[in-house]
């Protein structure tokens, strides 16, 4: 069942907080479509190739040498001794907004992640089709992106891959009813628990990328699940149907090692 004109807050961001010196401000945490410096997109002129020049808060799009997403190597990630991950995250309402570049739902406060003893604020989840990130070089059917703050301010951001699976019988949120036009917002019946939509296993992938949109910004904490989820080919398709390809080209590596937890 639709309702329209779920509350959410407004948060105008400043062009000047986007300086790469500043906090990591961005779109991530925005409540409300549309409020990009330059808009962009994911095909034409304005798409990923040239991000970097449609703004010159968008320069590390071009610039920049942590960039994401990228392939992982799984062969070649050394086994590291990382911090256990802990999903504390509590049962709600899904709502799924149609930002423009993606569908995601908007998490009110009261959920965790904790990277060993580190906490971090659940701000919201989003889609991707295909997924960004590949997996010694494979390409998936869409990739889940968990954005989490910390107090201060630093940013993790869980990406899930995900498969079609016919014998899946993982419910995406609200498939039968996502929100198709720019701006859309649906919420749902019911309650669920957003760590439905993680695998089984706690094992990651660790390196350190930026946002995958513009602007692109840097010092972003990636922890990529080892283990994919699946889900049915026609949930996929759906996500598919409205969102096209919304997945950036990944970026190349330059010195920086991604870490597998053993
Ligand atoms: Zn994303």
């Amino acid at each position: 069942m639709k309702s329209v004109g779920l509350i959410v807050a407004v948060t105008l961001m400043s062009p000047l907080l986007m300086a790469e010196d500043r906090p990591v401000v961005h779109h991530y945490f925005s409540k409300t479509p549309h409020e990009h410096v330059a808009e962009w997109s994911y095909s034409g002129s304005k798409g990923p190739a040239f991000w970097g020049q449609l703004d010159p808060s968008y320069r590390l799009a071009s610039n920049g040498k942590h960039q994401s997403p990228i392939d992982i190597n799984s062969k070649t990630a050394p086994a590291a001794e990382l911090p256990e991950l802990k999903f504390d995250y509590r049962r709600e309402r899904i709502a799924a907004l149609n930002n423009g570049h993606t569908i995601q739902h908007n998490e009110a406060p009261g959920s965790f992640l904790f990277v060993g003893a580190e906490k971090f604020s659940l701000e919201q989840f989003h889609v991707h089709t295909p997924s960004e990130h590949t997996l010694d070089g494979k390409r998936f059917d869409l990739e889940i992106h968990f954005v989490h703050k910390s107090k201060t301010g630093d940013v993790v951001v869980v990406g899930v891959l995900v498969q079609g699976d016919e014998k899946s019988d993982l419910d995406l949120p609200l498939y039968r009813d996502l929100p198709g036009t720019p701006g859309e917002n649906v919420a749902f019946e019911g309650t669920r628990n957003p760590s439905d939509f993680l695998p089984r296993s706690r094992e990651y992938f660790r390196y350190i990328g930026s946002f995958t949109t513009p602007p692109c910004t840097e010092q972003v904490r990636w922890l990529v699940m080892q283990q994919p989820i699946g889900a049915q080919p026609k949930i996929i398709e759906r996500f598919a149907t409205i969102l096209k390809a919304n997945n950036r080209p990944v970026q190349k590596l330059h010195d920086r090692v991604v870490e597998k937890s053993k």
